[in-house]
């Protein structure tokens, strides 16, 4: 019988299998993308495994199951934030989180602001970007394209934050391909005005080679390593 150690070995192997082969097809190094396992739903127990199979970044969207896996791993992990953030618990997570992916509104810039400095670090943000046609029904969390401008000078301007870029989610209905494309051009112009926002967190198990494609730089990989998760988690 397969131990869950077997299990998360082979879900890594495999999803790293599909990097390798998607950086191939576009002429990248696999080293230049970064694996997020987005560990959501799943005890602590599992993220210690996979800290021991050689995992080094772990991802969570959700305040206080993140803060409380973060605080029951002992290995020395990068974490992750990657869902919706509501604004009053962003000082929490600046507490913890090494890299917010989900900064959509200028409030929750301020609030991380906040809560990194009286923390004493230095938190890495990306804008998350909605990729939603306008007027969609189903609607994702996201900054609007044309918002992103100023969230992302903002961020830069913040003393206790540090802009690394963009991440967006593709649309349910939508073909990722095109999604991502679209979110390659917002990265390239927030390149053009901060050059070291360098970062494109896109890609899940269902489209992590699309986004390879267009230059994501995190893919953030739960079901394809973990297994399945209740619905709408
Ligand atoms: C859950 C989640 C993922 C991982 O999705 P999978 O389909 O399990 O790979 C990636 N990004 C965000 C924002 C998520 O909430």
């Amino acid at each position: 019988m397969s131990t869950r150690r077997d299990q998360l070995a082979a879900g890594l192997a495999s999803v790293g299998r599909r990097i390798e082969a998607a950086a191939q097809a576009a002429g990248r190094s696999p080293t230049s993308i970064t694996l997020v396992v987005v560990t959501k739903t799943f005890p602590a127990a599992d993220v210690q495994l996979l800290a021991e199979l050689g995992v080094t970044d772990v991802g969570e969207n959700r305040h206080p199951e993140a803060r409380d896996k973060a605080a029951a791993v002992a290995a020395p992990l990068t974490w992750h934030f990657v869902g919706g953030l509501q604004t009053n618990k962003a000082r929490a997570v600046a507490g913890y989180a090494d890299l917010v992916h989900s900064v959509d509104r200028e409030r929750l810039v301020d609030a991380l602001a906040d809560g990194a400095s009286r923390a004493g670090r230095h938190l890495d943000c990306l804008v998350q970007v909605s990729l939603d046609p306008p007027g969609a029904a189903d609607s994702r969390s996201g900054a609007k394209v044309d918002e992103v401008p100023a969230l992302t000078d903002q961020i830069a301007a913040a003393e206790a934050l540090r802009l690394r870029g963009v991440m967006a989610v593709a649309p349910l209905a939508a073909d990722p391909a095109r999604a991502y494309a679209r979110l390659a051009e917002v990265a390239a112009s927030v390149q053009a005005a901060h050059p070291t926002a360098l970062a494109v967190s896109a890609g899940m198990s269902g489209d992590l080679e699309a986004a390879v494609a267009v230059g994501a730089t995190h893919v953030r990989i739960g079901r394809a390593i973990l297994g399945e998760r209740p619905p709408n988690r």
